[in-house]
Parts: structure tokens; C-alpha cells; sequence
């Protein structure tokens, strides 16, 4: 049964509204690419007042500002007392409107929480330094909120991105404008309201759906925003970050997509590297940021590995994402389904073997069988670009120096992952390799202590961590004159 659609307004000082023009827009069930509900069309006009209310949110005698930061914290830890509470509901809504199968929508729900309480107990353990300056004066210096932030979210993983992103602004005692995105835009909403149950002041999180080009991009270009703050890709992220320095300087972190490399020496445990590969690159319809979209494997094991992966692809249960026992949902909506067909049709035309998969299923709803893609060289567009679909490219190699260079080739440096037994290889692959995350026989493991983001294309800035609060913190040192004699 469909869940429940209990929110469709835009959130703005902890009120439902409209959109000032009036305007909706349709959001889709993945499965059957049926209309769940229309959604208010926010815009410039809406940016424009959801801002406004942060930044009375953020004033200096708001409620907001004078709360003390372990307050803070308990109301960050009543917001996921609320998601563990709905977790039912949420996880059918995340489902419903992403396509996300439900027993990741259910991982990803636990992780959020845990997410959410380790950042909440960050909230009162920020601290400065104090600093002896040489002659007559002393330094301390104050970590304060930067002010108000733009949340740029992607619709990969809407709940755990919105909560990550917003907790840690809170935490740091920021206010935010949300913007996710349009293609799931219900489950944002559904948290703001339990943001407001938690007892969270009006204006200290605004949730404005929209679209990039209109209500994203007045976001990035406001000038009483301080920051912003996105997940997306790359293309996105390089005009977010020329938007940031047009109408005042705002700081910028970025997380973006990846073309991560994944090794498999000759003395792997196979055992657990095949089934690992598959699902490095499987898991959410490939719809991963760190997805193992290129996997080097050693040419001693080459053909018993490629003969495995293919059982593996085929295996995968395909169908409704409500299905408890489902591994792969459609894709997100119907572009992204072409988009990702026509990196298939162009492996294929650029000489890749498909050995099986990489068609549609059926023609209601975004399904695509897994494809597994042989002889792929690094020069083809599907060893090159990231296609954020149920595709795996197997790419042979001889040696690790041959490994490492062939991984660090490319504009990306998300993540990166080995198999191997021999204490030596992964020592050097993991200092040599080109990526902000780093597995080594395993892949996804991760969890709130650990720093995440990318070399090179793939970001700028880590999110999680127990740094985490100073991407949303100005640093400022205050200095004091201290005579030498009393
Ligand atoms: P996208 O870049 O198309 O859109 C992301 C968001 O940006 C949406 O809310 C969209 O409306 C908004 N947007 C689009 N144009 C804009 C503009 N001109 N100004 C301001 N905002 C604008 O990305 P997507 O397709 O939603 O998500 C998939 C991408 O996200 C992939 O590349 C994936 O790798 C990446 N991603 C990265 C991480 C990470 O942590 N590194 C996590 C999840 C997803």
C-alpha cells in the first residue's frame, strides 16, 4: 500500500506554504513512473523569504543564538528519537519516491540516527585555543557558526543527506534554507516537520523544493548566504562554486560523484572479493556516489573472476523496491533510465564486451537488468565517465604499479578499494592511491566517526568526523594586551 503523503508545502519559519507564484510540480514513483502528489514549485521569491526567516533565526538575540550548544544537542537527539519512531513510515516514503529497495532504506534510517546522536554530541565540545603572542599580548581564538547555509541536496540518498548536512550546520549553530531535489522531494519535508516536533525555533531550518536552474540557483547566488553547502555532481558543483563568489564570498563544500576504482590482485580471497565487487556496483541500481564503477583485475584470476561476476549480476533479485527481499529497485526516474541505457548502447559501440544484462525490463517503471561490460579499456566512455547505473566495467591488469597509475586516471577521487592478502600492496595502493575513502577488502564500510569527500574533482571539504562542525565555523582570534610587569 502507498504510504501516507502528509506534506507537500514549502516549510518556511516553521509554516506551511504555498509557493508566492502558485506554482506545483509533479513527484513519481520510480516503480510504475506513476504521480504521488504535486509538490509546491519554490522559486527566486520563496529562496528570498526562507533566507530572510534564517536570518532572523540567526540574529544575535534570537532564541536560536542564545540556546546553549548542549541544548542544541538535545534537540538534535529528540529529532532522531522522532526518525526512530517513524522509521516505518519514512523508510516506506524513501522507498516510494526514490526507488531505494527497503532493506537499504532501512540501513540507511539506522545509520542516519546514529549519524545524527554523534554529531549531536559534538555540539558542546567545541573548543579554541589559547595562543601566548610574542610581546605584550595573549590570543584566544572562538569557533562561531558561519551563518546562514544553503543545503543543496541530490536525490540519491535524501534522507541521510539531508539529516548529515543539516545536523552538522545545527550542531555548529547555524541556520539553513534546504533545497532538495526535485525528483524526491517528499521525504525532506516529513523531517522538517519532525525537526519542528523536536522543538527546533522558527527559521532555523527552511525547506524550499524546487528546481536547480531557479530556486537552487538563487540560493547559490544570495547575498545574505553565507555558505553552501551540496552534494551533486560534478557539472552542478563547478557552477555552484562560481556562484559563491558573484554577489559576496560564500564558503563552499562539495561533495561529488566518482569513478572509483576497485582492485582485485591475484592473491585475493575471491570468495569475498566477487560478491563485494558486485555489490560495490549493484547496490541502489549503481546510484552510489563511491559505486565501484571500475574494477582492475588481475590477469592470473581474470577469467575465473569475469565467469563469477556474471553469475553474480544475474542472481541479483530484481523487482518492487517494497519487496523486503528485492536487491535492485528501478532507477530514479526516466531520464536518468536513458541516460544510463545510453552509456550501455555506447560501451558496446566503443568495442566493450556486454556478457550479460543492460537491457530494460518490461516497459512500466525505470528497470534495468545489471550489465556486466568485459575487455573495457580506460580510454572508452564507460570506464571514463561516471554512469550512476547497475553497470560493471572489468578492466584487466598485470602489475600494481600498472594498477595504481590506471585507478589514479581519471578528473575524479572519491574512493578507491583493493583485495589482496599481502600487507605490502595494500600499504602502497593506500598511500598511492588518488581518493578521499579507501577500502581494503571491503567496500561501504564506513560509519559517523569517519571523515568523507574527495580528491580532486570529487569535492571539496570532508563531512562526518569528529571535525565536522568546522566546515558551518568561522575561526576568530581574539587578541588581549598583557603587559610583561604587573
Ligand atoms: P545534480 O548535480 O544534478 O543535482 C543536485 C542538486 O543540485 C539538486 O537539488 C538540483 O536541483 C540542484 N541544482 C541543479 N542545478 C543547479 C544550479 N544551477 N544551481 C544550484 N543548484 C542546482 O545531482 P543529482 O543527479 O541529483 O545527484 C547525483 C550526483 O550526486 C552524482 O554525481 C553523485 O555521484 C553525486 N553524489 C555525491 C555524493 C557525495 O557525498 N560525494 C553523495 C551522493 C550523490
Amino acid at each position: 500500500m502507498a504510504p501516507q503523503i502528509k506534506y507537500t508545502k514549502l516549510f518556511i519559519d516553521n509554516k506551511w506554504v504555498d509557493a508566492k507564484s502558485g506554482k506545483t510540480f509533479e513527484t513519481r514513483t520510480p516503480h510504475d513512473g506513476s504521480v504521488i502528489a504535486k509538490v509546491a514549485e519554490g522559486d527566486k521569491a520563496d529562496i528570498d523569504e526562507a533566507v530572510s526567516a534564517a536570518r532572523r533565526a540567526f540574529h544575535r538575540n534570537s532564541e536560536w543564538r542564545l540556546m546553549d550548544a548542549s541544548r542544541r544537542a538535545v534537540i538534535l537527539n529528540k529529532f532522531a528519537d522522532l526518525i526512530e519512531r517513524d522509521s516505518k513510515y519514512l523508510v516506506e516514503l524513501e522507498s516510494y519516491n526514490n526507488g531505494m529497495v527497503v532493506s537499504m532504506a532501512n540501513r540507511f534510517l539506522a545509520s542516519t540516527v546514529a549519524n545524527i546522536r554523534y554529531i549531536a554530541s559534538l555540539a558542546d565540545k567545541v573548543q579554541g585555543d589559547t595562543i601566548p603572542v610574542d610581546g605584550e599580548a595573549f590570543s584566544y581564538t572562538l569557533k562561531q557558526p558561519i551563518g546562514v547555509c544553503g543545503l543543496i541536496l541530490p536525490w540519491n540518498g535524501p534522507i541521510p543527506l539531508f539529516s548529515n548536512k543539516v545536523t552538522t550546520a545545527l550542531a555548529a549553530g547555524c541556520t539553513v534554507v534546504v533545497k532538495p531535489a526535485e525528483q524526491t522531494p517528499l521525504s525532506a519535508l516529513a523531517l522538517a516537520a519532525l525537526l519542528a516536533e523536536a522543538g527546533l525555533p522558527p527559521g532555523v531550518v527552511n525547506v524550499v523544493n524546487g528546481y536547480g536552474e531557479t530556486a537552487g540557483n538563487a540560493l547559490t547566488h544570495h547575498p545574505n548566504v553565507n555558505k553552501i553547502s551540496f552534494t551533486g555532481s560534478v557539472e552542478v558543483g563547478k557552477l555552484i562554486q562560481q556562484a559563491a563568489g558573484v554577489n559576496n564570498l560564500k564558503r563552499v563544500t562539495l561533495e561529488l560523484g566518482g569513478k572509483s576504482p576497485l582492485i582485485v590482485m591475484n592473491d585475493a580471497d575471491l570468495n569475498t572479493a566477487i560478491p563485494c565487487a558486485a555489490n560495490a556496483v549493484f547496490t541502489h541500481q549503481g546510484q552510489v556516489c563511491v559505486a565501484a564503477s571500475r574494477l582492475f583485475v588481475q590477469s592470473g584470476i581474470y577469467d575465473k573472476f569475469v565467469e563469477e561476476a556474471v553469475k553474480h549480476a544475474r542472481a541479483r533479485k530484481i523487482g518492487n523496491p517494497a519487496d523486503p527481499t528485492t536487491q535492485n529497485g528501478p532507477q530514479v526516474d526516466e531520464e536518468m533510465m536513458n541516460k544510463v541505457l545510453g552509456y550501455i548502447e555506447k560501451g558496446k559501440k566503443e568495442g566493450a564486451r556486454l556478457l550479460t544484462g543492460g537491457k530494460r525490463i518490461g516497459n512500466t517503471g525505470y528497470y534495468i537488468e545489471p550489465a556486466v561490460f568485459v575487455d573495457v579499456k580506460d580510454d572508452m566512455t564507460i570506464a571514463r565517465e561516471e554512469i550512476f547505473g547497475p553497470v560493471q566495467s572489468i578492466l584487466k591488469f598485470d602489475t600494481l604499479e600498472e594498477a595504481l597509475d590506471r585507478a589514479n586516471d581519471t578528473n575524479y577521487g572519491l574512493a578507491a578499494g583493493i583485495f589482496t592478502t599481502n600487507i605490502n600492496t595494500a600499504l602502497q595502493f593506500t598511500k598511492h592511491v588518488e581518493a578521499g575513502t579507501v577500502w581494503v577488502n571491503t567496500y561501504f564500510a564506513t560509519g559517523p566517526q569517519v571523515p568523507f569527500g574527495g580528491f580532486k574533482e570529487s569535492g571539496i571539504g570532508r563531512e562526518r568526523g569528529i571535525n565536522c562542525l568546522e566546515e558551518f565555523m568561522e575561526v576568530k582570534t581574539v587578541t588581549y594586551s598583557l603587559p610583561k610587569k604587573i
